[in-house]
């Protein structure tokens, strides 16, 4: 199978020094990746910002490498909006009391239009409050086969090496996984997509 793995976050220019961007690490992507491999899948792998810096190009370079793919896990950290215009210069300080934003599009929802049949789209969420019924709603919202969704808190987040707390959701069940690892992680998302592959 050919799994298309996006990780990492995006990042949203303000100016030529300067951008949004939030601490997504991309540990989760290079697991999937390596999990991925190791069942003998072809892996093609989008690592933002290097690959695509901004939530603009992420879209434009999923659209394009999407149809040649069995499997998309968008395990990416997509800022949710951007400023409205780039300066061309460095803004002065006396000029950042406030910043103008415009919401990016939702990449998932809008590649799910373009979806052939068959694909698999896997997703992720982050939750401070009614974890499994709005990660449910994302995957209805995004046209996605699972969506793993986890707690966030002041002093919980999911980023870098830890082991994370999740659930995993589908269609017709919430599981839930305590204290897992992300290379096991990975494991189980590849072998889910998989099982969905078969039918
Ligand atoms: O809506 P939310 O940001 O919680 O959804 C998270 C999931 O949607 C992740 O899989 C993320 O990569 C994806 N996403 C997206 N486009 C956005 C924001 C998030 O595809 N603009």
């Amino acid at each position: 199978m050919r799994f298309l793995i996006v990780s990492g976050p995006t990042r949203e220019p303000l100016d030529p020094v300067r951008y949004l961007s939030n601490y997504s690490t991309g540990v989760m992507g290079r697991c999937l990746a390596e999990a991925a491999k190791k069942r003998r899948h072809k892996v093609d792998w989008v690592s933002c910002p290097e690959d695509a810096e901004t939530a603009l190009d992420l879209l434009k370079e999923l659209e394009r490498r999407l149809p040649k793919n069995d499997v998309l896990i968008m395990s990416a950290a997509v800022c949710d909006a951007r400023p409205v215009s780039v300066a061309a210069g460095k803004i002065k300080k006396e000029k950042l009391s406030s910043i103008h934003l415009v919401k990016n599009p939702d990449i998932l929802a809008t590649l799910a239009k373009r979806k052939k049949k068959g694909q698999i789209f896997i997703g992720f969420a982050l939750e401070s409050q009614n974890v499994v019924r709005n990660g449910l709603e994302k995957l209805q919202r995004k046209g996605l086969e699972l969506i793993v969704v986890q707690e966030v808190k002041k002093n919980k987040t999911p980023f870098g090496d830890k082991k994370i707390d999740a659930w995993l959701v589908d269609a017709c069940c919430a599981t839930p996984l305590k204290k897992i690892s992300k290379p096991r992680l990975a494991e189980i998302l590849v072998r889910t997509a998989e099982a969905f592959f078969q039918g």
